[in-house]
């Protein structure tokens, strides 16, 4: 106990005192001894991320706190093992890429940019099981737990080992891509604008291309590179922290970094780091105060995320910051709002007034996919386009009502022309969704329908 009789974040906790509490979305692995087996193994691997990378985007989410930057973070909603790929890992790269340049110009602001990626494999789901066929069978849990296949839906313990080098094959990629100028902005970008058919959108979206171009252009003739920031981005990684049995084995007690404000704080320099990922966050469904998750978050020194939902209470909310964030550290949280476009009018304001009055300063991320999930008529899970722009603009408007700022936006897309979310330029509709729905999970933007977001959250910026 603190002389206050408070206690202190780190005080009681140890990467595995969430084992004590309640927990929701639990795995059931049938045979014990392949499961230690497989955490022996997690536990003696190298961390996939370091303190010091964790620490350089804490500095970037504090800004994005402050309204200096602005957070895009997006992603498969469920990653593969096979996403695993180096197309599918380029298109996403410069799909975010892109994105980035167009809020970067819009809002006038650094973009700070974190993939759903290099380790998103886990689900939480409604139901334990589902009916297929006829047949009720245990649902999908996501790469790191079971397999799609209905054949595969066994929980497999030797999948949690495999997540860990899919992760770090993924993140390894990522760097040498990054490093190697897939990046670089000194070559031109393919910004292929060809699809979009309304005349004056396009002209309009023509526009913001040759503005950032020319910007571009102008920085490369006068040499304004001499940090080689035009030849490499950084692109943090992220996932849901939903399977507490990885997370603790890949939960290491690590020396800060030298220049931290952190290392003032701890007696012997170091903190437990979650290194399986830069940034992860609590679901909806796993959120609640007293549960296991809450536990497990409260100890680490990463960044998280809090989904927000249409059922979350004000006084919850608080009580969740003073959790995880005793210290009131500024960007240490960001609250990911997912009320949906009609819920979002009336939920978003009073929780903006009570963390304000509650003295936490919190990056807010708009995610405007979780609350917007319709089924179509033939009961195909799709998103509208303009459900989901509506709730983004309803954001920006209602935390500049509220002398707030909206810090981000957090979206399931891929770099693939998929058909999954309908609308958009390109004029989706319900019956194209069956052309190419590959989602094994929600419904995620294309990387046309994504772009597109992008050009119209810069475009509110600048109007
Ligand atoms: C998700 O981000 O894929 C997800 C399951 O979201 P939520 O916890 O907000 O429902
Ligand atoms: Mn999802």
């Amino acid at each position: 106990m603190a002389a206050n009789g408070s206690k202190t974040q780190s005080e009681d906790w140890t990467p595995s005192s969430w084992k004590s509490k309640p927990i929701k979305q639990i795995v059931t692995y049938e045979d014990a001894a392949a499961v230690s087996a497989a955490l022996t193994k997690l536990s003696s691997l190298p961390p996939i991320v370091t303190p010091t990378e964790i620490t350089k985007l804490k500095a970037g989410l504090k800004d994005a706190a402050l309204g200096k930057a602005f957070l895009l973070q997006g992603g498969d909603c469920a990653e593969l093992f096979s996403y695993c790929a180096d197309d599918a890992i380029d298109s996403k790269i410069k799909l975010l890429l892109q994105m980035s340049l167009v809020l970067i110009w819009g809002s006038n602001k650094p973009v700070i940019r974190i993939g759903r990626m290099a380790g998103q494999y886990a689900k939480p789901r409604s139901s334990p099981t589902e009916v297929v066929d006829g047949k009720e069978i245990p649902s999908f849990r996501g790469d790191i737990l079971n397999g799609f296949d209905t054949s595969a839906r066994h929980v497999d313990p030797e999948r949690l080992v495999s997540a860990y080098f899919h992760s770090a094959t993924t993140l390894n990629y990522v760097r040498g891509q990054l490093a190697s100028g897939i990046a670089d902005l000194h070559n031109p970008l393919d910004w292929g604008l060809g699809h979009v058919r309304d005349k004056d959108l396009q002209a309009k979206y023509q526009k913001i291309v040759h503005s950032i171009s020319d910007s571009l252009r102008f920085m490369r003739t006068i040499g304004a590179d001499t940090a080689g920031q035009l030849q490499t981005v950084d692109l943090f990684t992220s996932h849901e922290g939903l399977v507490l049995e990885y997370e603790q084995s890949l939960t290491r007690r690590l020396r800060h970094p030298a220049a931290s404000p952190q290392i003032q704080a701890s007696p012997d320099g170091k903190g437990w780091y979650n290194t399986a990922a830069h940034f992860l966050w609590i679901g909806d469904r796993t959120r609640q105060t007293d549960g296991a998750h809450v536990e497990y978050f409260r100890g680490i020194e990463n960044p998280i995320g809090i989904k927000v939902g249409p059922s979350m209470k004000s006084d919850e909310l608080i009580r969740l910051l003073d959790i995880v964030n005793p210290a009131k550290e500024i960007g240490k949280v960001t609250l990911i709002t997912r009320y949906g476009e009609d819920k979002v009018e009336t939920m978003l304001g009073p929780h903006i007034e009570a963390v304000k009055a509650s003295g936490h300063v919190v990056v807010w991320q708009c995610d405007p996919m979780h609350g917007n999930t319709r089924s179509t008529e033939a009961g195909i899970k799709t998103r509208h386009f303009s459900s989901i722009f509506s709730e983004l603009s309803s954001a920006l408007k209602i935390h500049k009502q509220h002398g707030s700022y909206l810090g981000g936006m957090h979206l399931e897309l891929t770099g693939d022309a998929v058909t999954e979310c309908v609308g958009g330029s390109q004029g989706l509709e319900e019956d194209d969704l069956s052309l190419n729905y590959t989602t094994y999970c929600d419904p995620r933007l294309n990387e046309k329908q994504a772009l597109e977001l992008a050009f119209l959250v810069a475009g509110h910026y600048r109007d």
